[in-house]
C-alpha cells in the first residue's frame, strides 16, 4: 500500500489556547515564547495528519475534499475547543499529552482513537454522500475529545463516554442531521447523540456542568457525580429531561 506521508516542513503548536503555525522542526526551541521557554514546552502538543490510504478511492476523496493541511488544524481546533469546554485553561488541568496524530486508512467503520491516534476509515469518507468535509470535521471532533476527556480511570460508564464525545461535537456546531433530536431516546446512558442531548440539558440547568462532571471523573466514575453537581440524581434528571420534551 502506498504510504503518502505529509511532507510540509511545519508543525502546528498549541500554546495554552492560541494555535501557531512555527517552521521549527518538531524538536526544535519555540522560538515565539523564547521568554518563557519551559512553559512553552510544558504546554506544547504537537499535531500532525497523515493520509495512508491515498491509492484508494476514499483516500483519494480525503485528499482532494479535506485534506492532510485541513485535518491537522481541526485536530487542533477541537483540541483548544475541548479544553474550553472542559474549563482547563492551564495545561496542568488537562490530560498530559504531547501529541496527537490522525492516520487516514484502508479500514472499515468510521473511526476510533487508540493512545492518542486518531484513525479515520477512508472506506467511510469514499462512501459518504453529502458534504464530506463537514462530517469529517464533526468525527473528529469527537474522536479528539477521547483524547482529551477523563475516562474515571477506565470505569465510566462507556455510553457516557461517548455521550461526551458527541456532546463537544454537538456544542461545536457539528451535530450531523441524522442525530435524534433533544428529548429522544430511552435511557441517560444510550450514548453518542441521545446522551449528548441530555448532557446539553443538563449543562442548561447549570452552565459548566460538563466541565464540572469531567473534572470529577479524573480519579473515579459514580452516576452520582450528577447528584453532587446539580442536586438530583441522573435517574431524575432523565424523567425531567423526558417530561420537558412531552415523553
Ligand atoms: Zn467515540
Amino acid at each position: 500500500m502506498a504510504v503518502d506521508l505529509v511532507e510540509d516542513d511545519f508543525r502546528l503548536r498549541v500554546h495554552d489556547s492560541q494555535a501557531v503555525l512555527s517552521s521549527d522542526v518538531a524538536d526544535g526551541p519555540i522560538t515565539p515564547w523564547a521568554d518563557n521557554t519551559v512553559a512553552a514546552r510544558a504546554g506544547a502538543v504537537t499535531f500532525s495528519a497523515t493520509n495512508a490510504a491515498s491509492s484508494t478511492v476514499g483516500g483519494k476523496r480525503f485528499g482532494r475534499d479535506v485534506g492532510v493541511a485541513y485535518s491537522r488544524r481541526v485536530l487542533s481546533d477541537a483540541a483548544s475547543f475541548c479544553w474550553n469546554t472542559f474549563n482547563q485553561p492551564s495545561p496542568a488541568d488537562r490530560k498530559p499529552v504531547d501529541a496527537v496524530t490522525l492516520v487516514v486508512e484502508d479500514i472499515g467503520g468510521v473511526a476510533f482513537t487508540s493512545a492518542n491516534g486518531v484513525h479515520l476509515s477512508a472506506q467511510y469518507v469514499g462512501n459518504y454522500s453529502g458534504d464530506v468535509k463537514t462530517e469529517a470535521t464533526g468525527v473528529l471532533y469527537h474522536e479528539v475529545t477521547h483524547v482529551w476527556q477523563w475516562d474515571g480511570q477506565g470505569q465510566a460508564n462507556g455510553g457516557l463516554i461517548e455521550g461526551v464525545a458527541d456532546y463537544v461535537r454537538l456544542k461545536a456546531g457539528y451535530a450531523p442531521g441524522h442525530w435524534v433530536k433533544p428529548g429522544q431516546g430511552d435511557r441517560w446512558d444510550q450514548g453518542y447523540d441521545i446522551t449528548a442531548r441530555f448532557l446539553d440539558y443538563c449543562d442548561s440547568l447549570k452552565p459548566g456542568f460538563v466541565a464540572l462532571l469531567n473534572a470529577k471523573m479524573k480519579d473515579g466514575y459514580s452516576d452520582d457525580f450528577f447528584a453532587q453537581i446539580l442536586g438530583k440524581n441522573v435517574q431524575r434528571l432523565w424523567q425531567d429531561y423526558k417530561a420537558k420534551y412531552g415523553g
